[in-house]
């Protein structure tokens, strides 16, 4: 995040443009949303009993052809909260020539979860939706613009290709939807999105979806959103009560042993293990494949998988599929690749690397305990990690339990790591009180980073907090 995690436009807090935000409304039933008999026919089919709370505040505004900013978590539904108001404009003719409905993506994989969402629900109907990401070959994609579909979905760096080859135009477009806004300009999308907008009609409507709404989100908003009504979901996403939240403390060089007797523990049914760098998820991925495919169980070895930006489209989409089919169990993955994840039935994850930054341990976390189920996050933190950890508690609002596993040694009976002061309890509390008191604590800074805010007052980090460790 170009504004760092701590930003306190993700406090909740009402800044700028989040002013005047709607309070969600409780969710009740599909039916009261304003869809069509198709369209609710198409739900079912989907199995949606009850519309999540950004869906039933989504919808109805969309539908009212009103410019909408949605903030909210991830696992809430937000694709269907702006493929169904799509799919019901779709139903209606429009302009002939180009597709009527353009959706931005940050992801390859989440251009394909968004066209899946789509044809799920457009199923039976001739409204056609079409992928474009970088990674395939242009061709194909090239091929299935040639017949029109309704809808495109696609990264911006390909959907501006297909528009500088003239395979793709903007003439006929009604609605455009921004997902994962932040995430967007955060992987330096900006030039390129803007470049889009300013080729759609005047007259569209824009939905714009995101996890958070820091300033240049909100400056995108005001500048190529129509008047938008501001809709926050936020205000209780991190009080995730069905995902329970542990640490454990351990040295890094005993990390690699503590992952194991983790998941030797735990039995997951599915875990992703996320790794701060690519080469880092490789090289765990490779340890883990070889110590399960030497244990007697031989096919433990297959059901490990790994996932980053540098490895080919087509191994991606096969893990990505491996992985929702239940026959890969761990996925160890990078951040960026890791977010867009959507998976309801991972019941771990593991935070081997402590995130950089406290949103990647928000949207880590939130990949599991997906729409209500039951889900457990461990973060692995070393001695010197302890304000990191002490800012992810600020952010969320909550304290991690500490966990340890019987007779593990965490660390090396060489020498000790460096004395740490002991807060029993109420480390959160305390460095909560000192960061609204204001003071700087240039030790609990990471390097490159803003204050940490984290919405418990506009000052700077805990002042000489040391964790529990
Ligand atoms: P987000 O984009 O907010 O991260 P998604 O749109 O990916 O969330 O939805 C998360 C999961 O919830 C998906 O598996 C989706 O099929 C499912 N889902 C969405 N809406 C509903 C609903 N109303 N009832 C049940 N499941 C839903
Ligand atoms: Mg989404």
């Amino acid at each position: 995040m170009d504004n760092g995690s701590g930003h306190p436009t993700e406090s909740g807090a009402p800044t700028g443009v989040m002013e005047g935000a709607v309070a969600p409304q409780a969710a009740g039933s599909f039916h009261t949303l304003g869809l069509s008999a198709a369209t609710l026919a198409a739900v079912d089919r989907a199995g949606y009993t009850t519309p999540t709370p950004v869906q039933a505040g989504l919808i109805p505004r969309a539908l009212a052809g009103i410019d909408v900013l949605g903030q909210a978590r991830t696992g809430t539904g937000k694709t269907a909260a702006f493929v169904l108001p799509i799919l019901e404009k779709m139903m209606h003719p429009g302009r002939p020539g180009g597709p009527r409905a353009i959706v931005l993506v940050p992801t390859r994989e989440l251009a394909v979860q968004v066209k899946d969402e789509f044809e799920k629900l457009a199923h039976g109907t001739k409204i056609h939706c079409v992928a474009v990401y970088g990674g395939k070959p242009i061709k194909g994609q090239i091929d299935k613009l040639a017949k029109h579909p309704a809808v495109v979905v696609g990264t911006p760096g390909r959907v501006l290709d297909h528009m500088s080859r003239g395979t793709l135009t903007f003439g006929a477009i009604e609605m455009v939807t921004l997902d994962e806004a932040d995430r967007m300009l955060d992987i330096g999308f900006r030039p390129d999105i803007e470049k889009i907008l300013r080729r759609c009609p005047d007259s569209r409507q824009t939905l714009l979806l995101s996890a958070t709404v820091p300033p240049p989100v909100q400056k995108l908003a005001t500048r190529y959103m129509r008047d938008p009504e501001i809709m926050d979901f936020s205000v209780n996403e991190l009080a995730v009560e069905t995902i329970e939240q542990r640490y454990f403390t351990v040295d890094p060089t005993r990390k690699f042993d503590l992952l194991e007797r983790l998941l030797d523990r735990e039995q997951p049914r599915q875990a992703i293990v996320f790794c701060r760098t690519k080469r880092g998820t490789d090289k765990i991925y490779e340890k883990l494949a070889r110590r399960r495919s030497r244990s007697r169980d031989r096919g433990a070895a297959e059901e490990v998988a790994c996932i980053h930006g540098d490895l080919s489209q087509s191994i991606r989409d096969r893990v990505m599929r491996e992985f929702r089919e239940g026959s890969v169990r761990i996925l160890v993955a990078t951040d960026v690749v890791g977010r867009g994840i959507d998976v309801s039935s991972v019941s771990h994850i593991v935070n081997y690397d402590i995130p950089e930054f406290c949103d990647d341990y928000v949207h880590r976390v939130g990949r599991t305990g997906r729409m209500g189920r039951e889900g457990i996050a461990f973060t692995f933190v070393s001695p010197e990690e302890g304000p990191q950890l002490t800012r992810i508690e600020i952010r969320i609002e909550r304290l991690l339990k500490r966990d340890e596993i019987e007779g593990f040694e965490a660390f090396d009976r060489r020498p000790k790591p460096a004395p740490v002061e002991h807060v029993p309890t109420g480390g959160f509390q305390r460095a909560a009180a000192e960061a609204a008191a204001g003071e700087a604590a240039p030790e609990a800074e990471e390097p490159k980073r803003p204050p940490a805010s984290a919405g418990l007052g506009k000052g700077r980090g805990p002042k000489r907090h040391r964790r529990a460790l």
